[in-house]
């Protein structure tokens, strides 16, 4: 017997959550915000990944404080969200499937026991049970809403393989160079002291990046990739503090853009 032939037990069980959250869905307003690295959950089948519990607590598991940040902008902006529930370190919803960090084996020098040698079946099983339910979900979205603006809310560590990164937040775009520094503009003036990185803390590609390329440059939407440092995020006053600069930013970006 051929035991590749054999049917596959699926990834995600019956206990287990579905991969997209939709918050907000009847919201009025004319953006849709969306948050790949929103959630740290694991499906039961691949039990803790081989890594320790307190591994889950850190950035390479999440983006700490994004979803907290989304939420708070999805109220202030009306926007509907969507959000990813399972973590990055089972797939990376903002990057092509065919990307080598798609599953991390390795993530900012953390082995990933449970991504180590997957076979082809293993791989398309994370892409055809959480990818790309969260890729279909934010694709019909903007056809069913057609939103005016879309916006990837992230966040990043403050050291990155022992280099600290001096910024603030970042806008992370290519094709669009109108709406990132339309934002950026409103936050230099409305919060002088903070240090604004433009395509920081990292470049754009096509090879690494899914977010920009496909649902905001391939749909010609207004749209930016919004980096907040993790530390000012992380509590719920910072929280509140970058909504409201954000939720400043894009209503007059949206009110100017009309
Ligand atoms: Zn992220």
């Amino acid at each position: 017997m051929n035991i590749s032939n054999q049917p596959q037990p699926p990834l995600l069980g019956a206990s287990d959550p579905a991969p997209v959250e939709i918050v907000n869905p009847a919201g009025r307003g004319d953006v849709l915000l969306v948050c790949e690295h929103a959630g740290r959950e694991i499906p039961s089948s691949l039990g803790d990944l081989g890594i320790a519990a307190s591994e889950m607590d850190r950035h390479i598991a999440y983006d700490i404080g994004a979803r907290d940040l989304a939420l708070m902008l999805s109220e202030r902006l009306d926007a509907p969200l969507v959000a990813q529930r399972y973590s990055r370190l089972v797939i990376d919803c903002n990057r092509p499937t065919e990307a080598d960090d798609s599953i991390p084996p390795v993530s900012d020098g953390t082995e990933i026991p449970a991504n180590r040698n997957l076979d082809a079946r293993e791989r398309a099983q994370r892409a055809t049970e959480i990818f790309e339910p969260f890729d279909r979900a934010l694709a019909g979205a903007i056809r069913n809403r057609r939103p005016k603006a879309i916006f990837a809310i992230h966040s990043f560590n403050p050291v990155l393989r022992g280099v600290s990164r001096p910024w603030d937040i970042g806008f992370l775009y290519r094709k669009d160079a109108r709406t990132s520094p339309a934002l950026q503009r409103y936050l230099l003036a409305a919060a002088p002291d903070i240090s604004i990185g433009m395509q920081e803390p990292y470049a754009i590609s096509d090879q690494s990046d899914w977010f920009v390329p496909v649902h905001g440059e391939r749909n010609g939407i207004a749209h930016s990739l919004i980096e907040v440092r993790n530390d000012h995020i992380s509590h719920p006053e910072g929280v509140a503090r970058f909504a409201g600069l954000l939720a400043g930013a894009i209503g007059d970006f949206m009110k100017k853009g009309d």
